[in-house]
């Protein structure tokens, strides 16, 4: 069970019919949840290995989003303004908008998880090791955020959608009244709570258990569904501009 999962599953429930179309024609009709796992996939195969740092940025708690030396291969804001730019773009080859989609969909996912504009000290959660409930072996935060609080609710896909999108018209609107800079900004401003566990800590690992999840459930489904709608908004702009009710 992923976040990349639900979320797109939820894009697709707000996707009008011509961007579907457009989507399929351009992929091939190739399934949405495959085209936003693929950047995953290929993070580490040889001739995509510089993708991999595309996937986050690093920020200090008072750095500003906007003023940050970006890395000279690039981050998730500099990717995601890149391919979104790709995919607004008229004519080009059809294989660098293919590409241009799958990025533009997985980052936009992973922009709205909060470990995806971390710190650099820990690599974005990746090396703060977490005694995960009474799992044998050794978790991580980043994992933790990734799929261990959606696992401890032991639902499907579609269930887990089923639950969450349920958003009214004016929250739609409200969430997609916003730019890259500003997913990024509403992920970091969850870092107290995703690092509020100062009194779990043991012999250097984070202990989590359902204390942590509860406190933190509803701060990642809210990404999670905020994601989803955001990443529709997007993709029916560039595909449907004529939609009604999408005009920024
Ligand atoms: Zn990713």
């Amino acid at each position: 069970m992923d976040g990349h999962k639900i979320i797109t599953q939820i894009a697709k429930n707000h996707l009008t019919d011509i961007t579907t179309k457009a989507i399929a024609e351009l992929t091939g009709g190739a399934d949405l949840i495959d085209i936003a796992l693929w950047p995953d996939r290929i993070r580490y195969v040889p001739g995509y290995k510089e993708s991999a740092q595309w996937h986050y940025v690093n920020i200090a708690d008072d750095e500003s989003l906007d003023k940050i030396e970006h890395l000279p291969g690039g981050d998730i804001l500099t990717a995601i303004r890149r391919f979104h730019g790709q995919l607004t773009e008229s004519g080009g080859a059809k294989i660098k908008k293919i590409d241009a989609l799958r990025f533009f969909i997985h980052f936009a996912q992973d922009l709205h998880q909060p470990l995806h504009v971390g710190l650099q000290a820990d690599r974005g959660g990746n090396d703060v090791a977490v005694q995960w409930f009474n799992a044998t072996k050794t978790k991580n935060l980043h994992w933790v955020w990734d799929t261990g609080i959606i696992a401890t609710k032991k639902l499907t896909t579609d269930q887990y959608v089923q639950l969450l999108d349920q958003v009214s018209p004016q929250k739609i609107q409200e969430w997609n009244h916003s730019d890259f800079l500003d997913w990024a900004e509403e992920s970091r401003a969850l870092r107290q709570q995703v690092y509020n566990f100062s009194p779990e800590i043991q012999y250097r690992t984070v202990v989590i258990g359902q204390l942590y999840v509860d406190r933190n459930s509803a701060h990642l489904e809210k990404r999670l569904v905020m994601a989803g709608i955001r990443l529709a908004g997007r993709l029916n702009k560039i595909f449907d501009p004529g939609h009604l009710g999408l005009q920024f």
